[in-house]
């Protein structure tokens, strides 16, 4: 279901959604799925429409309008909604982050406020955390720490500056049969979870993982006695012996591993660094990212607000025309 293909190029989301109308008509399937319910008197059936405000839908029986933005991200603004799609595609599709100046740019705004702001508000999604627990029974979850950020050269030794992570990490197996399965011992990634952690210790590390994985859940950790605790808090702990031996690290936690230095070379490249108070925006952010890359129509509906992933019309429905506007027909 959420595996859709999403438009690869501009002219093939322009396409989509040429204009407001387009637009509107995405937002009224996303909002009503079995069609138009007034949200002020719960009166179904056809409403008002309006050609000069696509966004307005006014129930017949109690004459109160309906906006298609109520409770998105779009809500109260003044920009058209096809300046708002084509920002989340934007935000969605480009792996590094943007500055406001090439967004306005790029959305082609006369106001550098204008894309400022609605670049504010697609990132507050992004940062705002996922909340729901990782880790499901077939699956296991990889779970290690590591100092991240700062700068050490020139400071003498140790770890000035840098700030302690914790990161889990779903593990499935990947189909036997496929040719990728060599790889990783035919691991693949799930979801992540990365959080700041104030040390090493069981209270900061039991605590990130009872906040981050379900109970019952398969974790795999290193030897550190600040995960001992595990298995008395109700999950399942394999603990692997490193013995500084780096190839028993990668066989037990390759993943956690990978997403480390995935996320390294992010903070680098696209922020060149970031101070320990805003770290945990970003690993919102990359985490966000992450658990959404095979998915981006997932993540586009997310940055707009928009209710129940898999309840809103999807890009292979637009497209093959099965859903359509019920007045300006179907797209495609
Ligand atoms: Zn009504």
């Amino acid at each position: 279901m959420a595996d859709l293909p999403f438009p690869r190029s501009l002219p093939e989301f322009q396409k989509l959604f040429p204009d407001d109308a387009a637009c509107a008509a995405y937002l009224e399937a996303a909002k009503w799925r079995e069609g138009f319910v007034c949200a002020h008197c719960g009166t179904a059936g056809e409403p008002f429409r309006f050609e000069a405000r696509p966004g307005v839908l006014r129930c017949r029986k109690c004459r109160k309008d309906n906006r298609l933005t109520a409770g998105t991200v779009m809500e109260g603004t003044h920009t058209p909604l096809n300046v708002w799609f084509w920002a989340a595609y934007l935000v969605s599709s480009q792996t590094p982050g943007m500055s406001a100046v090439q967004f306005q740019r790029q959305l082609g705004l006369s106001r550098y406020e204008t894309a400022f702001q609605i670049l504010h508000k697609l990132r507050a999604a992004m940062v705002r955390p996922d909340s729901d627990r990782i880790g499901q029974i077939e699956d296991h979850v990889e779970v290690d720490e590591a100092w991240i950020g700062g700068k050490t050269r020139g400071e003498g030794r140790g770890v000035h500056d840098q700030t302690l992570i914790a990161c889990a990490v779903e593990v499935r197996q990947r189909d036997p049969a496929s040719p990728l399965n060599k790889r990783k011992g035919g691991r693949i990634a799930g979801r992540i979870r990365l959080s700041v952690v104030d040390d090493r210790t069981a209270k900061s590390l039991c605590g990130f993982v009872e906040a981050a994985v379900n109970p019952s859940t398969m974790v795999v950790t290193d030897g550190w006695n600040g995960y001992a605790s595990l298995a008395k808090r109700g999950y399942e702990h394999l603990s692997c012996a490193e013995n500084d031996d780096p190839q028993v690290a990668e066989d037990y936690l390759p993943m956690v591993h990978m997403v480390f230095s995935n996320l390294k070379t992010w903070l680098k490249g696209t922020h060149h660094g970031v101070s320990p108070q805003h770290l945990q925006a970003y690993l919102n952010e990359f985490t966000f990212r992450f658990n959404r890359r095979h998915y981006p129509f997932n993540s586009f509906r997310s940055l707009l607000g928009l209710a129940g992933g898999n309840e809103a019309p999807t890009y292979a429905s637009l497209y093959s025309g099965d859903w359509h506007h019920p007045k300006c027909g179907g797209h495609g």
